[in-house]
């Protein structure tokens, strides 16, 4: 993509802040670059250098093979179409045991069986699921001989299942393979029926997966983990908690603000689509937290979940995912801390760290997305009230600010910070390469 590069004189000497975020709006990557110039003089040189790189969309390749089924009688269509797939056995894979209790179970069971589909069940997946059940789902799958999973839940049951057909298709041990980063290279096929609104693993490449022996959280990310089809009902999340769902609206919010929030600047279209997932969510979150069965806010936060994970909003970025590396490590120590509630801590203290490496980013996610009036002469203001506001909403819809509210104290801070860079020896990416200092310091902002 070709880029004119702006500067002062192409417009005079009369060239203010305001006429370029005037500029912006009417969305000219020249203007931006051009802002990025005089931004960089907000900030040392050494972090204006960060701006440099302007212009980009990289090449990419994108992959979304999930088939999806959304409306409000989703999942009755399991058994017809698993069977057009020409699948025999399905294993059903669930949690707590809810689905019983609200009797999905028994209509996906009838589905499947309408269909002339046998099927198997293994349930018990806990938040962060452990590799310990994904072992024993692995053995139970070759014993019953089953040639589908299909999990039913959130994303602690999709990883999970992901998890064990990663081991099946490989035939190696997926803690061995996660914390190796070994690839796989064959799939064995899952799908979804969608109960939480959140992790977007419905649709991504990604999964994660605990170990408790270890203590260690850790992900691992490829193609060949993306369900081949995903049944969402957006009803089936009407019965999820004001928590859960505060932490489905936090933890899609993040897949893209991570995406959106990277050194490589100026991707205009994709930051666009990203507001729009964000502003959605933000808004469709509140209505959900106050009135639980409203249909159209359950739609929007199951949809943008699928949409904020499944790579369209990092189409020609490079992403890092910093607040997630940090916060995997928080929950891997502390079993009891849900993800989206980690991230609710951890994003604005990484944002409020890091926000002087990228003020325009910064204040223009403050003036887009949180209504933040832009203040031209100190865009960083302006930042810094965006940080603030994005706090504000996550303390209105319920989710925790603190690392106190989280239960974790200071003197826990650097046995969690050890984890993040193995000891110190490692960086966490990042807008800079964040240390075991900086990690340490960003739980300080968040005590
Ligand atoms: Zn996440």
């Amino acid at each position: 993509m070709g880029c004119h590069r702006l500067n002062r004189n192409d417009r005079g000497n009369t060239l203010f802040l305001k006429d370029i975020y005037h500029w912006i709006d009417f969305g000219t990557l020249s203007g931006r670059k051009a802002l990025t110039d005089i931004v960089g003089n907000f900030i040392n040189q050494k972090e204006a250098n960060t701006f440099k790189g302007g212009c980009v969309m990289y090449n990419f390749m994108y992959f979304t093979p999930t088939k999806v089924f959304f409306g409000n009688d989703a999942e009755s269509k399991v058994g017809e179409v698993l069977k057009e797939y020409g699948y025999k056995k399905i294993l059903i894979h669930y949690g707590g045991g809810s689905i019983k209790k609200t009797g999905l179970f028994d209509r996906i069971a009838k589905s499947l069986y309408d269909a002339g589909l046998a099927y198997a069940e293994l349930g018990g997946v806990e938040p962060n699921p452990k590799i310990g059940l994904i072992r024993e789902g692995i053995k139970f799958c070759k014993q019953e001989e089953v040639d589908f999973i299909l999990a039913v839940g959130g994303g602690s049951v999709i990883d999970s299942a992901k998890s064990i057909s990663m081991g099946l298709a490989n035939n190696m041990d997926p803690w061995d393979m996660i914390s190796t980063q070994t690839m796989p290279t064959k799939q064995f096929p899952i799908g979804v029926v969608l109960t939480l609104a959140a992790a977007g693993s419905e649709m991504s490449n990604s999964h994660v997966v605990s170990n408790p022996e270890v203590h260690l959280k850790r992900s691992l990310d490829h193609d060949l983990l993306r369900p081949i089809v995903t049944f969402m009902n957006p009803e089936l999340t009407y019965t999820v908690n004001k928590f859960q769902t505060g932490c489905g609206i936090v933890d899609t919010m993040m897949h893209t603000f991570e995406r959106y929030f990277t050194i490589d600047e100026d991707n205009d279209l994709i930051d666009r689509i990203s507001e729009g997932i964000i502003v959605s969510v933000k808004n469709a979150g509140l209505v959900a937290i106050k009135e639980p069965d409203n249909y159209e806010a359950r739609a929007t936060l199951m949809w943008a979940s699928s949409l904020s994970h499944n790579g369209l909003t990092g189409c020609g970025k490079k992403t890092y995912f910093p607040a997630h590396m940090i916060e995997h490590d928080i929950s891997g120590v502390f079993d009891h801390v849900a993800h989206g509630a980690g991230l609710s801590v951890i994003f604005p203290a990484w944002a409020t760290y890091i926000y002087k490496h990228d003020i325009r980013k910064f204040s223009q996610f403050a003036a887009r997305i949180w209504g933040v009036e832009m203040d031209y002469d100190h865009p960083e203001k302006t930042a810094l009230a965006g940080i603030e506001t994005m706090k504000n909403y996550f303390r209105q819809i319920g989710m925790p600010t603190t690392m106190k509210e989280l239960g974790i104290e200071p003197k826990d801070y650097e046995k969690i910070a050890d984890k993040s860079t193995n000891k110190g020896e490692k960086t966490v990416e990042s807008y800079i390469q964040l240390t075991k200092e900086d990690i340490i310091a960003i739980y300080n902002l968040a005590r």
